[in-house]
């Protein structure tokens, strides 16, 4: 049966058997002592085998012998109890009463385990009449532990009413009046029982508050570490998003630089080409003139080349025979570009100075931080 404390939670986890002496390691977890010291010996900076705690919290003689370490650290006298009563429990033999037949009871009270026939017998006994008795495949080891009577440190089989604190004993009255007559501090053992269980609930409250605290601590860091990742995308986009801006602003300009030198040169070249079809009308006008009077000049008809002399000297003194035409001088755009630059280095330097105006903080404050955890 199933009991508060698992049969693998009195497990050993060097040994895998139950636990002989349970030590209390400073990380909380439980060895056994024999186990503690052959793990501190294979090793020369043991640790917990269960969380990697040092078993030794203050390293400063490394020349301590193993077993004075583990004997300093106290033992689990509850889970000592546990198994030695969950032992009593799987040793199921014979009937200790009659030693005759199978047990299959047991007295919580006397740990005797009985047969049916005397577990009759031990229930109408008057010395154990009240004693609760179990059948041994239902009881655990937690029930049995809590039902059984303290006994006198001194007489194993006599139940102990007082606890000598100056010995650290649970003992009997006739022993008080013999060996502890002289201790001065003896208390009944009921007394100290309930002053242990009170004990007990303080520390589970301290322990229980100290737990909820930590986990909150740790909810609110992961919160914060989240906060961080968010700001970190936040702060990279914003960079990412105003650099974009800043580029599509330098390809802007970039295009209107380039425009202005190409107005410019274009305008010029259209002046150029303007000069050159006046010029080449000019041309065409003197060549064919000139081919007319060649043509008279070597057949020289009479009067003819006369009438001819007369009427070609009119036309080409009328023809324009000039090449002095000037294009219009092409115009350097460089003021304009310097003011298109200029605008453009002005926009990016204030575009670069709001990023670190908008730059989100990575913190959130403490009100922040609960009000988020009371979102969870
Ligand atoms: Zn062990
Ligand atoms: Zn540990
Ligand atoms: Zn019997
Ligand atoms: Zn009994
Ligand atoms: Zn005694
Ligand atoms: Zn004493």
């Amino acid at each position: 049966m199933a009991g508060l404390v698992q049969a693998h939670e009195r497990q050993c986890a060097v040994c895998t058997n139950d636990f002989t002496t349970p030590k209390i390691l400073p990380c909380g977890h439980l060895l056994c002592r024999q186990c503690v010291i052959s793990w501190m010996d294979s090793k020369s900076e043991a640790v917990c085998p269960l969380c990697t705690c040092p078993i030794v919290e203050h390293q400063g003689n490394s020349f301590q012998i193993a077993a004075d370490v583990v004997d300093a650290l106290p033992t689990d006298s509850v889970m000592k109890a546990l198994v030695e009563n969950a032992s009593i429990l799987v040793m199921v033999g014979m009937c200790t009463v009659c030693d005759d037949l199978k047990a299959e009871y047991i007295c919580m009270q006397c740990v005797d385990k009985m047969c049916p026939s005397c577990m009759k017998i031990h229930k109408k006994m008057s010395i154990s009449r009240s004693h609760d008795v179990e059948s041994v495949s239902t009881v655990t080891p937690e029930r049995l532990a809590a039902s059984r009577p303290a006994l006198c440190a001194d007489h194993g089989d006599k139940h102990a009413e007082l606890f000598c604190v100056d010995h650290n004993l649970a003992i009997c009255t006739p022993c008080f009046s013999n060996k502890h007559r002289e201790c001065l501090d003896v208390k009944s053992l009921d007394e100290k029982m309930k002053s242990a269980v009170d004990a007990f609930a303080s520390l589970r409250k301290k322990l229980l508050t100290a737990e909820d605290n930590l986990k909150q601590e740790i909810v609110n860091i992961n919160i914060r570490v989240q906060t961080a990742d968010v700001t970190e995308q936040q702060n990279m986009a914003l960079v990412d998003k105003t650099c974009d801006r800043l580029q599509s602003m330098l390809d802007e300009c970039r295009k209107q630089v380039k425009k202005l030198i190409s107005d410019s040169v274009s305008k010029f070249k259209k002046s150029l080409s303007d000069v050159k079809s006046e010029l080449e009308k000019r041309l065409g006008k003197v060549t064919s003139h000139k081919h007319l009077v060649t043509r008279a000049t070597k057949v020289r008809p009479r009067p003819a080349l006369i009438h001819a002399a007369q009427t070609l000297t009119d036309r080409v003194n009328s023809l324009d025979l000039s090449d002095d035409l000037e294009a219009e001088p092409w115009v350097n755009p460089s003021s304009e570009i310097t003011k298109c630059c200029d605008n453009v280095v002005k926009e990016i330097g204030d575009e670069l100075m709001t990023i670190s105006r908008e730059i989100v903080v990575a913190e959130v404050s403490s009100l922040l931080i609960c009000l988020m955890c009371s979102m969870f």
